[in-house]
């Protein structure tokens, strides 16, 4: 055989070396291994040119009689007058070209890295040295030892340098195609991960699912679905910033994939919403494990230098009795989540009828829009009296919907409703309406009642809404101190800068302001001292329950005296008894409104119910207004 023939041959076979391999480390060796078997050689070597600071070349695959031979010395391709930097092996790679040494008894050994000697009794006679070039960069070297000390003449080289350019072009292919693995691999992980906590997302924890209730049925198991939703991350990211919004939701990760363990699967199912799933698993465990994280997820976490007690709930469905889809499962233990926040240990197990309601509401939210423009809102008001002097001072508009099926619908739930439908504004142009409506009506004979009309927090971003309210004092010619608003305190947390900017414009009306509900937000002293408000109204919560809960109790006696201290004014709601009348009586407390007082009633009958009430009208009530 020719050398011309067999480099023929190691050609060929290398194509097919090339068009099999399907790794790098693997390509190498097996071109190595063709070169010496089929082509005959003695040995050949694939070098990578490194560009640390030696300029190391790093023997990357061998085969043939090497017996340590490329462990003699350090390769490098760095310039200069060392034996190293003059070897064939570092001038190829320099200079980009093929170097050929035919035979190596004729040369001085000053030329070579290791010694002749070492390569006689290997038997080497000659040797080639190719560079392996990838667009126009040297990345190594293909080295190939011959027995033959006339090896490698013009013909063969040529041969072997195409073959060496193979072997490059070939790299260059597994490293693009690795490439393209490892953006497909970002790719596919950015689709099923969440970039912040790097927890499976939504689409992921939806497969994760559909597989395990596929297990689950197969084996007849049952397994639990846990959705913890954190509470406070709006109002943390809208008043501490989103990195600290963000820094609570990695927290929450964290602590939650320590308490699921390596066996169940955490997931980020919503912006401030985790999955665990709990393959086969009863309500009882499921039960255990919300119970846990609930404990767990509740510690202090600290913002910016602070500590702060995080808010979670936690809603459990069950594979099969909740239902055997992804969905389903995820939108119940959502349903339960909400439920769970109501509830003194904050987690629960989906209860059954709430679909039909989550149904029926849908059905309201929809007529809702039409029951504002066909007025089937009704508005009806509820007495305030002044506790020191037993005189009606006020009263406070509440809005009611009298449907024509369902007849009168809980104002919570649809206000809650308008609240997520965004009709909160119609609904409050609605309620603004009728209010000053009834205010000129009393104005008119003369009657000095102030009528506090509530705003949500969705009224407060309503950029129009100075402008409606100047407008209807404008069309009424109503003196300022007639109309009231009130706004509770976690629709100013919602947006806390936001909400000042409105109050202080609506104060600039001239109207007076109350915090509605408070004790139940969140709001900071020194936010409360910013506000332009003039009341503070505890919520009934606390009211109804101060004689027979210390904790009610002392919030309800700090809440005065906070507000005292402020220079505010304090009113109770929920007043529902003679007893709790007597106890705000005592803490000095201002004003008192709730069933003892009065009920709400329809406004137009506010003054035939006042004129048998046992409160008296306070003085300026009968003097005229103009
Ligand atoms: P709120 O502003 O705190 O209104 C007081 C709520 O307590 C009223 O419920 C009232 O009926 C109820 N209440 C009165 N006295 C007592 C009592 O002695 N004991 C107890 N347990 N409750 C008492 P209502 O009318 O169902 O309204 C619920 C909430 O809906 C209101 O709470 C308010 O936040 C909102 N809302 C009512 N009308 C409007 C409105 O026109 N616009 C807006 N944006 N929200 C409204
Ligand atoms: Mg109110
Ligand atoms: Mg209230």
């Amino acid at each position: 055989m020719s050398y011309a023939e067999r480099a023929l041959r190691t050609l060929s076979a290398g194509n097919r070396t090339l068009l099999r391999a399907q790794d790098e480390a693997t390509l190498l060796q097996e071109m190595c291994r063709v070169i010496v078997e089929l082509g005959g050689y003695r040995m050949a070597w694939v070098g990578y040119a490194e560009h640390d600071e030696e300029r190391t070349i790093r023997p990357m695959a061998h085969h043939g009689v090497e017996e340590g031979f490329l462990t003699l010395g350090h390769f490098s391709w760095a310039e200069g007058d060392t034996p190293d930097a003059r070897g064939p092996t570092a001038t190829a790679i320099r200079s980009g070209k093929t170097v050929v040494i035919q035979d190596l008894h004729n040369i001085p050994d000053v030329q070579l890295p290791i010694s002749l000697n070492e390569s006689f009794r290997r038997g080497y006679a000659a040797l080639a040295a190719f560079p392996l070039i990838i667009k126009g960069e040297t990345i190594g070297n293909l080295t190939i030892f011959a027995t033959e000390p006339d090896a490698f003449d013009e013909c063969e080289t040529g041969l072997l340098a195409e073959m060496a350019d193979d072997l490059a072009f070939g790299i260059a292919t597994l490293r693009m195609r690795e490439r393209h693995r490892e953006a497909e691999e970002t790719i596919r992980h950015m689709a099923y991960f969440d970039a912040l906590t790097d927890l499976p997302n939504r689409s992921s924890v939806g497969e994760t699912l559909a597989v395990e209730i596929a297990q689950a049925q197969q084996e007849n198991q049952s397994m639990a679905v846990l959705l913890l939703k954190v509470g406070r991350f709006q109002e943390i990211s809208d008043t501490l910033g989103y990195q600290e919004g963000d820094h609570l939701i990695v927290e929450m990760a964290g602590r939650l994939q320590h308490i699921a363990g390596p066996n169940k699967s955490v997931a980020r199912v919503g912006e401030d919403e985790f999955a665990i799933i709990m393959p086969r698993s009863s309500a009882e465990a499921a039960m255990r494990v919300a119970h846990h994280a609930m404990r767990e997820v509740c510690d202090p976490v600290i913002f910016a230098g602070l500590a702060m007690d995080p808010h979670a709930h936690i809603g459990i469905s069950l594979y099969p009795g909740h239902g055997n889809t992804p969905e389903a499962l995820l939108r119940r233990a959502k349903i339960a989540a909400v439920q769970a926040r109501r509830t003194a240990c904050k987690y629960t197990l989906y209860k059954g009828t709430e679909d039909r309601e989550s149904t029926r509401r849908l059905e309201l939210m929809s007529e809702l829009r039409s029951a504002i423009d066909q007025n089937e809102l009704l508005l009806y008001c509820q007495p305030k009296v002044a506790i020191r002097s037993s005189e009606i001072c006020g009263a406070e508009a509440l809005v009611r919907w009298q449907h024509p099926q369902h007849g009168m619908i809980a104002t919570g739930e649809f206000i809650a409703l308008a609240e997520h439908a965004g009709l909160i504004m119609p609904l409050t142009r609605w309620v603004l309406e009728a209010a000053f409506r009834q205010s000129y009506a009393w104005h008119e004979k003369g009657i000095k009642r102030p009528l506090s009309v509530n705003l949500s927090a969705q009224d407060l971003r309503d950029p129009r809404l100075i402008d409606r309210i100047s407008g209807l004092f404008a069309t009424w010619a109503l003196p300022p101190e007639l109309v009231q608003f009130e706004l509770t305190e976690s629709a100013l947390m919602e947006d806390p800068a936001g909400a000042l900017e409105t109050l202080v414009q609506l104060k600039d009306l001239g109207v007076e302001l109350f915090i509605d509900d408070f004790g139940i937000g969140y709001s900071s002293l020194s936010y409360l001292q910013k506000l332009p408000v003039d009341s503070l109204k505890i919520d009934h919560s606390f009211v109804t329950s101060m004689l027979t809960n210390a904790g009610s109790a002392v919030i309800v006696h700090s809440t005065v005296e906070l507000g005292h201290n402020l220079g505010l004014g304090v009113v109770a709601e929920g007043v529902e008894s003679e007893a709790l009348w007597d106890r705000l009586l005592e803490l000095n407390c201002d004003t008192a409104q709730g069933h003892f007082v009065g009920r709400p009633i329809p406004t137009e009958q506010f003054d035939e119910w006042e004129a048998q009430s046992p409160w008296s009208r306070s003085p300026g009530g009968d003097v005229a207004l103009h």
